[in-house]
């Protein structure tokens, strides 16, 4: 019997017609990096499952619940990768990125968590990630930011608003967690399920807990602020002060933890109100232990991810798509079809996209044809027209206006309408 297999929940075909946006983000996510002078790595989207128990951390939920793993069939534990930090720390150490070398990297693409599908959050989703490895800060902490920031500016995506926190040096987090311990086992009644399990071994993650009444408690807690040394502080300040002056204006949030354990110091996040409950649209920080944790030398780090289909989604409730793939041409002859094929071939050597009507048919269903394309203009091409070495524009869009053009100004001419749109 015949059935029909559908995809796995969570994970999304992305059909024509959306592609065409996801393009151009990537596109402008590739200039920025390359602009800022990173560069890319691109790692397996399988790893050892040991890789991200020890990075992510045995307490979180990507690492407790949301990973997908499976015994490959020589009984290793293998997993898809739910994030690319830590394979980007894997491989730097493996091929020694790290010795005596500062890097600037970037990588994109799918990460897999198995969590509950809704608008925004998928199973397999796209991230786009930046790391800068070698750098203590708190400068490249604003330069990696910033990169952040320019991708909103050059995407035109509004009201992308940066949260802020640091999480201190190690034995200042040590000192608040010991803090925050004693704090929330007074409170323990109050506390959520999942946060009672995280009192004993990670209680900085209750920060970030979602439950109402577990949130009233948190909001009382005591605050990082006032466990930070001098050196955290001034480097808090100091990177508050940079992003203040690049006109960044940061929203200080005590609460903002992360759902990583490999975070240190500088965390932040890039938040919308206009995506419903998934608001954040990238997320980031220091991750000074990571690398020698993993092997490596000891090397700070600092990075971010971004969610892509939330960044897509993001552009489309502010209509911050453009239409610039759409066809230019739709050719149609009525005469021999090669006088179409030659055409066409000269459009494409101006760089016009153009697609060719095949399979024959009415004029009046070559036309429904070629409006249905979404062609801004259809070129016909018939007897009189190849007598004469000219061809009929007609204007799809817009006011619908035909007229006659002679072959050899075709190109000049379409490049000129066609720009001229792309401009309007
Ligand atoms: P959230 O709090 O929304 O679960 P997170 O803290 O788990 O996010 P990170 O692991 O830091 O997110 O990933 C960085 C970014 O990747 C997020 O800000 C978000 O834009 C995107 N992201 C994370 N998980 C998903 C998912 N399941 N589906 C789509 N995008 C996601
Ligand atoms: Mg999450």
């Amino acid at each position: 019997m015949n059935t029909k297999i559908q995809a796995v929940k969570g994970m999304n075909d992305l059909l024509p017609g959306q592609i065409e946006h996801w393009h151009r983000v990537e596109a402008v996510l590739r200039d920025v990096a390359w602009r800022y002078g990173y560069q890319e790595i691109r790692t397996p989207v399988l790893e050892k499952t040991e890789l991200f128990r020890q990075s992510i951390g045995d307490q979180t939920d990507i690492v407790e619940k949301e990973m997908y793993v499976f015994e490959d069939a020589g009984g290793v534990s293998l997993a898809l990768r739910p994030e690319a930090t830590a394979s980007t720390v894997r491989a730097g150490n493996e091929h020694g990125l790290f010795h005596n070398r500062q890097q600037r990297l970037w990588y994109m693409g799918p990460m897999f968590r198995r969590e509950r599908p809704q608008k925004g959050r998928y199973r397999q989703f796209h991230q786009f990630g930046i790391e800068a490895f070698g750098w203590p800060g708190p400068d490249v902490d604003a330069e990696v930011i910033r990169v952040g920031a320019r991708i909103w500016q050059e995407l035109g995506v509004g009201g992308v608003r940066l949260h802020l926190n640091t999480l201190g040096s190690p034995d200042a987090r040590a000192r608040y967690r010991d803090a925050l311990s004693a704090y929330f086992q007074d409170h323990r009644d109050a506390l959520d399920e999942d946060s009672l399990r995280r009192l004993e071994r990670n209680p900085l993650r209750i920060l970030d807990s979602k439950a109402p009444a577990t949130r009233e408690i948190v909001d009382k807690a005591p605050s990082i602020m006032d466990f930070l040394d001098p050196r955290a502080r001034a480097d808090f300040e100091a990177l508050c002060d940079s992003l203040t002056r690049s006109g960044l204006d940061p929203v200080i949030d005590i609460r903002l933890v992360r759902g990583l354990d490999y975070y240190t110091s500088t965390v932040f996040e890039w938040v919308t109100d206009q995506l419903g409950a998934q608001s954040a649209v990238c997320a980031g920080g220091r991750y000074d232990g990571l690398v020698e944790q993993r092997g490596g030398r000891p090397t700070p780090a600092v990075g971010f991810a971004m969610g892509i289909e939330r960044l897509v989604e993001l552009m489309a409730v502010q209509s911050a798509h453009d239409d610039s793939a759409r066809l230019d041409v739709y050719l149609v002859s009525l005469v021999e079809q090669q006088h179409a094929v030659t055409i066409g071939e000269t459009l494409r050597d101006a760089g016009l996209r153009v697609c060719e009507h095949c399979g024959g048919g009415k004029l009046a269903n070559r036309m429904k044809r070629a409006d249905q394309s979404g062609a801004r203009f259809a070129v016909i091409i018939g007897d009189e027209e190849v007598a004469d070495g000219s061809v009929q524009l007609k204007n799809l869009r817009g006011d619908g206006g035909q007229q006659r053009v002679a072959r050899t100004e075709l190109a000049d001419t379409l490049r000129r309408m066609t720009a001229d749109d792309t401009a309007r």
